[in-house]
């Protein structure tokens, strides 16, 4: 079902407000790795309207190595961060881990994450094919792009036909850099599936002074969309703040990343 042999028209993702995906317009979501604090969403809010970016990352379940690190502020951290997001016509996306979150975060979320560690949890995406809300699935850490194309395919069987793909980089024997971000999954998944493909070069790469590059090569590789790790100061985010933009750098890429999109 999320092959080109079934449907030939390419899927566009429709979030309501004039907020599309997959269409002729680049989608750009940015935000922080872990939602933190009232103050940080508003700050971040005030980031992507200078910008007119319309959709919101932020993380309040937190997939971390460590048990000891922070976890997300749950779904208090949710609320508020849907509450100003949805005051200020900003789109919401933000991870889901586990079946029983699924419930009480939906009327919270404009655009449901599963994440790289979940990219193979089926029985999440047999309940994410059951709700009525876009699903971004990432590709597992080691997972190859078939798959992430039998994982969307869970959630399309089901009857979600709202989704969108994410290469985040896949693990290799090199540890120059985090992950390795796969450039070639991006034609391949955009030849083989009609959905929209997303690149996320912040944990595909893992290191901030490459991620613009990163996001640039993945708009020429054909990506419908990016997203992006920004924060006020990155060397104080409670996450990923080794690759997390600051924001004069992210207003930098937006305005590249655009600009290639439209002369490609
Ligand atoms: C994230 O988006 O912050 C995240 C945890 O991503 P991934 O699942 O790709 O590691
Ligand atoms: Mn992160």
């Amino acid at each position: 079902l999320v092959s080109k042999k079934w449907k030939i028209n390419r899927t566009i993702i429709d979030l309501g407000d004039d907020v599309t995906i997959g269409g002729n317009e680049l989608a750009i979501m940015a935000g922080p790795c872990s939602i933190e604090n009232e103050a940080q969403i508003e700050n971040t809010v005030q980031h992507l309207l200078k910008n007119n970016i319309k959709i919101m990352r932020g993380g309040v379940y937190k997939p971390r190595s460590s048990p000891y690190a922070f976890r997300g502020l749950g779904m208090d951290g949710l609320k508020l961060f849907y509450k100003h997001c949805k005051e200020n016509g900003i789109k919401v996306i933000t991870e889901v881990m586990q079946v029983s979150q699924v419930e009480e975060m939906l009327d919270y979320v404009d655009v449901f994450q599963v994440g790289a560690r979940n990219s193979q949890n089926f029985n999440l995406l047999d309940v994410l094919g059951e709700v009525d809300k876009p699903v971004l699935i990432k590709r597992g850490m080691s997972g190859t792009i078939e798959e992430l194309l039998a994982s969307a395919e869970y959630v399309f069987s089901n009857g979600n036909e709202k989704l969108l793909l994410c290469e985040r980089g896949i693990r290799t024997y090199e540890n120059a850099y985090r992950n390795t971000l796969d450039l070639n999954a991006i034609p391949i998944l955009k030849e083989k599936s009609h959905l929209p493909v997303i690149v996320d070069p912040s944990h595909g790469i893992g290191l901030r002074q490459h991620v613009a590059t990163m996001a640039l090569a993945g708009v020429v590789a054909g990506a419908d969309g990016i997203i992006i790790e920004v924060h006020e100061q990155p060397e104080n985010a409670f996450s990923d703040g080794q690759q997390t933009l600051y924001y004069e750098q992210a207003e930098e890429l937006y305005r590249k990343a655009k600009v290639l999109f439209q002369n490609i």
